[in-house]
Order: C-alpha cells, then sequence, then structure tokens
C-alpha cells in the first residue's frame, strides 16, 4: 500500500550555478509529497498519517522550514533539495520510502525514487 503526506515550507535560496529568476536570492513556498510503501497491516492501517506526518516534518522538512536553503545544501535546485531529503528520511523512517515529490512552484516539480 502507497501512503502519501503533503507538506509545505518556506524558505530562500540561491542558485550560484545557475542563471536565469533562481540565481537572485528570493524565496519560495515548496510543497512536498512523500509516499511510503508498506503492507497494510492487522489494525487496517499501513502506517498512521499522524507517525508519517511527526517524523517527516521532524527529520526532514521541518529543517529546512523558514531557513536559507543554501546553509544547507550546495546549489539548492529543487532536484538537490529532494535528495537531500531522501538521504534524511531514508535512516528515519521504520517503513520503505517509495518517492518524494517536491514543488518548487505550482506548475514546477522534481519525483524522486532514490538512485
Ligand atoms: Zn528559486
Amino acid at each position: 500500500m502507497l501512503v502519501s503526506k503533503i507538506f509545505n515550507f518556506h524558505a530562500a535560496h540561491q542558485l550560484t550555478e545557475y542563471h536565469g529568476d533562481c540565481e537572485r536570492l528570493h524565496g519560495h513556498t515548496y510543497k512536498v509529497i512523500v509516499t511510503i510503501d508498506h503492507p497494510v497491516q492487522e489494525d487496517g492501517l499501513a502506517l498512521d498519517f499522524a507517525v508519517l506526518e511527526k517524523l517527516v516534518w521532524e527529520k526532514a522538512v521541518g529543517l529546512l522550514d523558514h531557513s536559507f536553503l543554501n546553509d544547507h545544501m550546495k546549489n539548492p535546485s529543487a532536484e538537490n533539495i529532494v535528495v537531500w531529503l531522501w538521504r534524511k528520511l531514508i535512516g528515519a523512517l521504520p517503513v520503505k520510502l517509495h518517492e518524494i515529490v517536491l514543488y518548487e512552484t505550482p506548475t514546477s516539480f522534481v519525483t524522486y525514487r532514490g538512485a
């Protein structure tokens, strides 16, 4: 069963290795969709939404909220941010991480499934 939670966070970034709108310091409201893959248990749940929400926020997304992304990683493009989130979550979740989708704008997003 695939189980997902949606998160939003606000952050600033500056892409130093890119020439375009994201070259200058500015912010985005990012949307993240984290999906895990786990069999449904006897209680009827694959993973409690509340547990997923708490873990993802505390171990990954919350660390970036209202921050300057360049303080956390080099060249924080959507691609680099989603890999950063994946690495934070892969060891923090008690179930298999299936996919992370990161929206930088309402119409621009990346999808990562590891490797
Ligand atoms: Zn940007």
